[in-house]
C-alpha cells in the first residue's frame, strides 16, 4: 500500500473545524509584534485541495484550513492539519513515506522510490502517475526542516540522555551516486535525519513532530 493519509482522516479534521475545535495555541508568536498566538483571532475558513492515493488512485478530497489573524498588527497565520504540510497538497504520510524510501536506500532511483509493487500510483483521469521528480522536491522541503529536527531532537535528549540518537546521526551517510552537489547532499542527509529524530520522538512522546512541533518551528 502507498503511504497516504485517508479519508477519515481529511473527514476527521473537516468535523473538527465544523465543530469549533481548531485553536491557534501551537502556531508560533506573531514574528511582527511578538503577540502570543492564544490571542490569535479566526481570520477565514479556505477550502484546500489534497491529494491521497486510494488503491494506486491519487484523488482529490477537501476540507477547510482555519487562517488566524494577530490582532496586534493583523498578519495571517495557516492552521494545517496533523496530516499537512505548508504549500504541499499530497499529504504528510506520502511525502514522509515516498521521501524516505529514496533517501534510506543506496541505490533506489527516484523512479523506483515512486514505485508500489510494480507499478506507480496514477490520476484516475488522465494518463498521469506520480512523478520522480515530485519526490525530488518533497526531499528539498523535508530535508530543510532543521529548526524542527534540533527542536525535537533537543526534547529527545532532555527526556533521554542516554538514549543513542546521537551516534545514529552521526554514522549517517548518503551514497555518493545520490547527489551532485553539496547542497544536496545535506538536504538528502536532513531527510534521513528527520527519519530517525521522528522515530525516537514517536517512540518517547507518543506522538509526531508533525504537526504540533513543526508548527511552533515554524516548519523551519
Ligand atoms: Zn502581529
Amino acid at each position: 500500500m502507498p503511504p497516504t493519509a485517508t479519508l477519515e482522516d481529511i473527514k476527521a479534521h473537516q468535523e473538527r473545524v465544523e465543530k469549533d475545535k481548531i485553536t491557534p495555541d501551537n502556531l508560533p508568536p506573531c514574528p511582527r509584534c511578538l503577540v502570543e498566538s492564544v490571542f490569535f483571532k479566526i481570520h477565514a475558513y479556505r477550502e484546500r485541495r489534497f491529494l491521497i492515493i486510494i488503491e494506486m488512485l491519487i484523488k482529490a478530497a477537501y476540507c477547510t484550513l482555519v487562517r488566524f489573524g494577530c490582532p496586534g498588527c493583523g498578519k495571517t497565520f495557516t492552521h494545517y492539519p496533523d496530516f499537512a504540510i505548508p504549500h504541499k497538497h499530497y499529504t504528510l504520510p506520502s511525502i514522509m513515506g515516498f521521501s524516505e524510501r529514496y533517501a534510506d536506500s543506496d541505490d533506489r532511483t527516484y523512479q523506483q522510490s515512486v514505485m508500489i509493487d510494480g507499478s506507480v500510483p496514477g490520476y484516475p483521469q488522465a494518463d498521469a502517475t506520480l512523478s520522480p521528480s515530485t519526490v525530488h522536491r518533497w526531499i528539498t522541503t523535508v530535508g530543510q526542516l532543521h529548526r524542527t529536527c534540533r527542536t525535537a531532537l533537543s526534547l529527545v535528549l532532555e527526556e533521554n540522555p542516554a538514549t543513542s540518537i546521537c551516534r545514529d546521526l552521526a554514522r549517517l551517510l548518503v551514497a555518493y551516486r545520490k547527489y551532485k552537489t553539496e547542497h544536496r547532499r545535506k538536504q538528502l542527509l536532513g531527510c534521513r535525519q528527520l527519519v530517525i529524530i521522528e522515530r525516537a520522538f514517536l517512540s518517547i512522546f507518543k506522538k509526531s513532530i508533525f504537526t504540533k512541533l513543526a508548527t511552533r518551528c515554524a516548519f523551519g
